[in-house]
C-alpha cells in the first residue's frame, strides 16, 4: 500500500492554505485507498510549535528539523527531501500548489527519477484503478491520468488550489522528530522573506463575497457594484481581468493565481467561469451567477443563475434591497 506523504509549507509562522487543499486530496485518497497520511514538516525547534493544528488530523507527522530548515531554501529543502524518500519504498508525495512547489516537485521527480503530475483538481476510482484528472490546454480540455504501474511506484503530485476542501478528521497523530546536521554548498542565499503589506480586506472571510468579471465593462460601473457590496454587507473580489484593469487591488483577485473563497454566497456578475477563476470559488455555499451568455460555464456551477445583462438586474436589485 502506498503511504501518502503531504509536504506542508508555512511561512511566517503559518501553514499555508494550499497545504490545506493536498491535506483534502489526502483525505479523499485516504477513502478511495484506505491508506495512512503522513505529513512532513521541515522546520526548527523553535518554530516546531506551528504544527500543532495537523496533531490529531493525520496518522503521522514527520518533523526533521534544523535550524536552517526554519524558512523555505530551494537548495535545501530539496536535499532534505530527497535524503527523506530515499528511506521509503512506495510513496506518493503531495504539494499544495505554489510557487516552492513548481520548483520542488519536478526536482524532485528528476533527482528520484520517478513521475510528477501536476495541477490536480480530482482523483476517481474505477474498478481497481485510480485516476487523476486535471485540465489541459488552459481548461478547454479536462483529461484523466492513469500511470503505468501505478502500485509499484513512487509518485509526485501537486494539488490545484481550490480542488479539495478540508475537512479536518480527528486521527490518532504519532510524531517523529528528528535534528539534522546540514552540511551542503548553497548557491543561493535567501536574505529575507518580506511580508505582504497588510490588505484592507481579506476576502477569504467574508460571508458574502461578490465577484466582478470583464461583463462589467467599464470603470464608471464600479460604484453599482460597491453600493450592491455595501446594501449585501459584503465585499467585492474578481477575476483576473477585473484586477488586471485596475479596477480592485490584487488581493481582491479570486482563483488559481489568487484567493480561494468559500462564502456563504458567492454572486458572480459577469464572469465567464474559466477554470482558473472556477476553482477559487466553487466551494462557496450558495453561487449565483448573473451572465448575459446563457452558455457562460459560470452556470455549471452556479445554484441560480441570471441570463441577463447586469447593468439592468444591478439596479433592480438594488431598488429591491
Ligand atoms: C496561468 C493562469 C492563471 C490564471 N489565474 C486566474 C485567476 O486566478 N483568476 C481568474 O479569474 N482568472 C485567472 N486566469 C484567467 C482566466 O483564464 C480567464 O481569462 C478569466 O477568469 C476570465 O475572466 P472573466 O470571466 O472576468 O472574463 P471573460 O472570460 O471575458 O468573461 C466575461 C463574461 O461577462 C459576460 N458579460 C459581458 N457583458 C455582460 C453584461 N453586460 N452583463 C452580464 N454579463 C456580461 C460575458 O458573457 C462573459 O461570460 C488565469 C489564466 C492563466 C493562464
Amino acid at each position: 500500500m502506498k503511504e501518502i506523504i503531504v509536504f506542508i509549507e508555512h511561512r511566517f509562522s503559518e501553514i499555508l492554505s494550499n497545504s490545506f487543499d493536498a491535506l483534502g486530496f489526502a483525505y479523499k485518497w485516504q477513502e478511495l485507498s484506505g491508506s495512512e497520511i503522513s505529513c512532513l514538516v521541515l522546520t526548527s525547534e523553535e518554530k516546531k510549535g506551528i504544527f500543532n493544528n495537523l496533531k490529531d488530523a493525520v496518522n503521522k507527522i514527520y518533523l526533521i528539523k534544523n535550524k536552517l530548515l526554519e524558512d523555505y531554501h530551494p537548495e535545501l529543502y530539496l536535499k532534505v527531501i530527497k535524503d527523506f524518500l530515499k528511506e521509503k519504498e512506495n510513496y506518493l508525495l503531495v504539494f499544495g500548489q505554489t510557487s516552492n512547489a513548481y520548483e520542488l516537485a519536478p526536482s524532485l521527480a528528476v533527482e528520484l527519477s520517478i513521475p510528477v503530475v501536476t495541477d490536480i483538481n480530482g482523483i476517481e476510482k474505477t474498478n481497481d484503478e485510480i485516476n487523476f484528472i486535471r485540465y489541459f490546454y488552459g481548461g478547454k480540455v479536462c483529461g484523466k491520468i492513469e500511470i503505468n504501474e501505478f502500485d509499484k511506484k513512487p509518485l509526485i503530485l501537486t494539488i490545484q488550489s481550490g480542488s479539495f476542501k478540508f475537512e479536518r478528521k480527528e486521527i490518532n497523530s504519532e510524531i517523529i522528530e528528528k535534528e539534522i546536521s546540514l552540511d551542503i554548498e548553497k548557491n543561493i542565499d535567501i536574505l529575507e522573506y518580506i511580508k505582504e503589506e497588510a490588505e484592507e480586506v481579506d476576502i477569504t472571510k467574508a460571508d458574502i463575497v461578490i465577484g466582478i468579471g470583464r461583463g462589467l465593462r467599464d470603470k464608471k460601473n464600479l460604484p453599482m457594484v460597491e453600493e450592491l457590496a455595501k446594501k449585501l454587507n459584503g465585499v467585492l473580489a474578481g477575476s483576473r481581468p477585473a484586477i488586471d484593469a485596475g479596477w480592485l487591488s490584487k488581493d481582491r483577485q479570486v482563483g488559481s493565481s489568487g484567493k480561494t473563497v468559500k462564502p456563504k454566497l458567492y454572486l458572480a456578475l459577469g464572469i465567464s467561469g474559466a477554470f482558473q477563476h472556477i476553482v477559487g470559488m466553487k466551494n462557496s455555499d450558495l453561487i449565483i451567477a448573473i451572465n448575459k451568455d446563457p452558455n457562460a460555464p459560470i452556470f455549471s456551477v452556479s445554484h441560480y443563475g441570471i441570463v441577463e445583462d447586469l447593468t439592468k438586474i444591478v439596479p433592480a436589485l438594488l431598488k429591491k434591497l
